[in-house]
């Protein structure tokens, strides 16, 4: 069970976590989870480049470790990059010693000062914890890509019905969500062009915390 649309409540919960950017700039903010792999990461790369529109990839550190060229190629077409820590743990289930030391872990492949906490789950200590060092970035839109039970039909109305203006959307490049990813970004990103909107990457500075909550 997931939600597809984050409702008001939760984001209001959660004040210091990035939901969305201004809804009056013709921005939108996709991001993909879990990467880099060889197999998914490189053919988004080229699906983005082909709409010359931007995401940010919140990498796994151990994906980044095995598949370094990849991630320098992020970063030399103007893609963003964000801690997803290092093993994928999750934070519900892990203690605080161990969930931090994976994410410290990660920042030593992955250089950047935004976090995406796997699963979306974090306990108030992590979270704590984390904030001090990276803006948590969390979405106002999830996909479903990784849902095997819907169709890319299903996951492509997921998005549109609820993309705006300032919207962060989350896929993921992981083979778990490539078939219906590769029907639905292509699609996605057809629309955005459509209706004026370009997706950028989230660029944070911890100097300047301010802008990113903005
Ligand atoms: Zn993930």
């Amino acid at each position: 069970m997931y939600i597809i649309k984050t409702p008001k409540l939760i984001r209001k919960l959660f004040p210091n976590y990035l939901w969305n950017k201004s809804r009056k700039k013709p921005y939108v903010y996709f991001t993909f989870d879990d990467g880099p792999i060889p197999e998914v990461t490189p053919w988004v790369l080229d699906t983005l480049q082909d709409y010359d529109m931007h995401g940010t990839f919140f990498c796994v550190g151990d994906n980044v470790r095995k598949h370094s060229k990849i991630y320098d190629r992020l970063i030399s077409e103007g893609h963003s990059v964000g801690n997803h820590s290092y093993s994928h743990k999750s934070g519900w289930s892990t203690d605080a010693e161990n969930y931090l030391n994976d994410v410290e872990l990660c920042s030593s492949f992955v250089q950047s000062d935004l976090y995406r906490p796997p699963y979306g789950r974090l306990k108030p200590q992590q979270a704590e914890a984390i904030r001090h060092q990276y803006k948590i970035v969390m979405w106002d839109i999830l996909s479903g890509d990784f849902d095997q039970s819907i169709t890319a039909e299903q996951c492509y109305q997921n998005v549109i019905q609820n993309l705006k203006p300032g919207s962060i959307i989350v896929f993921h490049d992981n083979i778990k969500s490539f078939e219906v990813l590769k029907q639905v970004l292509p699609r996605v990103l057809q629309y955005c062009q459509l209706h004026g909107l370009t997706s950028k990457p989230l660029k944070y500075s911890s100097k300047k915390k301010e802008l990113a909550i903005a």
